[in-house]
């Protein structure tokens, strides 16, 4: 994709991303309940979503433009890693409280560009 449209396409969706992720992020957190530092939305272009040690989360706003259970498990994945900041046993037992299916949706992304 162009880097022009991509940036127009980026300020189209932020404001609508955010919204989404914040308040799929409040629902799966009633589970968890980890502390969110800060909430962030960027134009990347090799990954769905990042987690900082300090407690932030980090989301590509193309997350919006994926189907709603693909958008979730990119909500739950990086929640996750607010506790287990790593691909442990313990991360992924995590992630299935949540998505016990978790294992086939991984597979559906290795179909689609960029998901660690
Ligand atoms: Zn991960």
């Amino acid at each position: 994709m162009p880097k022009k449209r991509s940036h127009h396409e980026f300020i189209y969706h932020k404001t609508n991303a955010l919204e989404i992720t914040r308040q799929r992020l409040a629902h799966f957190n009633k589970t968890y309940q980890f502390k969110i530092h800060k909430i962030t939305i960027k134009n990347q272009s090799t990954r769905w979503g990042s987690c900082s040690k300090k407690g932030n989360l980090n989301f590509n706003y193309r997350i919006i433009l994926l189907p709603m259970h693909l958008l979730d498990y990119v909500i739950v994945h990086e929640l996750c890693h607010l506790k287990e900041f790593n691909h442990s046993k313990h991360f992924w037992d995590l992630v299935a409280k949540i998505l016990p299916d978790y294992k086939k949706v991984k597979k559906e992304f290795k179909k689609i560009r960029f998901y660690k």
